[in-house]
């Protein structure tokens, strides 16, 4: 989860520094990205017709509070849950609520975030609900393969334009569109740490599309895909973030880390 008012992207830039972690550091990474993989898989597993998303989101702590993890987003800026759930237009941020409850014919996206041993693990994943149009399942499909494209171009010595091209290619080929008002970002001590992540590459935007990866760079890398136009809106909630056109939207992230052998997931699940 990355939330960006509108000044709130031209404050995170001044902060250029990107920290690098120690393969120790990584080991502890990659531990508290299996708390965080192993609590969106049981939440995955707990989807369908007639859950409410609080129960899953329960679901979703228990497993990281028995690993001895806090959740990453409770309380991050007063965050009421442990998960985000995003039901067919929400790209991002759904609160989690005993009113919501998921139907046959859905797409659900689980974002979580787990904290453990000073570290955090960032992940997210979008599961169709029995059947769903094609365009639906489509959509999946791409956003998944656009998080692949973007992970396999996480490379030590490209630029981290890399990317976002790679993400953008994918899913503009298949005719969807990517969210540009939020963003996947670096990843450590600090759940969202600099460098920002786009999901597109526009000329100039944003001075770390030219950092060079280096091994010890740790990235959230989560491409948002829209049916539909790229625009998004906030309900009166502050946090639910909708396709402003009403399209579906699907998201996927993993929490990477940039090594001498190629981008290592972190956030792998079984
Ligand atoms: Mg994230």
């Amino acid at each position: 989860m990355r939330r960006l008012g509108a000044n709130g992207m031209r404050e995170y830039r001044k902060r250029i520094v990107v920290m690098r972690k120690s393969d120790k550091e990584i080991e502890l990474m990659a531990q508290a990205g299996a708390i965080t993989g192993a609590a969106l898989q049981a939440t995955l597993d707990a989807l369908r017709p007639g859950v409410t998303t609080a129960e899953v989101d329960k679901i979703a702590e228990q497993v990281i509070r028995d690993a001895g993890a806090v959740p990453s987003f409770k309380g991050f800026r007063g965050y009421p849950a442990s998960t985000c759930i995003e039901i067919n237009d929400v790209v991002v941020h759904g609160i989690p609520s005993e009113d919501v409850v998921v139907e046959e014919g859905d797409i659900v996206g689980v974002d979580v975030g787990a904290y453990f041993e000073g570290f955090h693990g960032d992940t997210a994943a979008t599961l169709a609900i029995g059947d769903v149009s094609d365009e639906a399942r489509d959509l999946i499909s791409v956003t998944e393969a656009s998080l692949r494209a973007g992970i396999d171009a996480a490379q030590a010595g490209n630029r981290l334009k890399a990317i976002p091209m790679a993400i953008q290619e994918c899913v503009e080929a298949a005719g969807f569109s990517v969210v540009r008002q939020l963003l996947g970002h670096g990843i450590g001590r600090q759940m969202h740490e600099p460098p920002q992540v786009p999901n597109y590459y526009s000329p100039g935007e944003f001075p770390d599309y030219e950092l060079q990866l280096r091994p010890g760079i740790v990235l959230a890398i989560e491409p948002m895909v829209n049916v539909g136009g790229v625009a998004v809106t906030v309900d009166s909630d502050g946090w639910t973030t909708r396709t402003a056109d009403g399209s579906l939207s699907a998201h996927f992230e993993h929490t990477i880390a940039v090594t001498k052998d190629g981008p290592r997931i972190l956030t792998a699940r079984d």
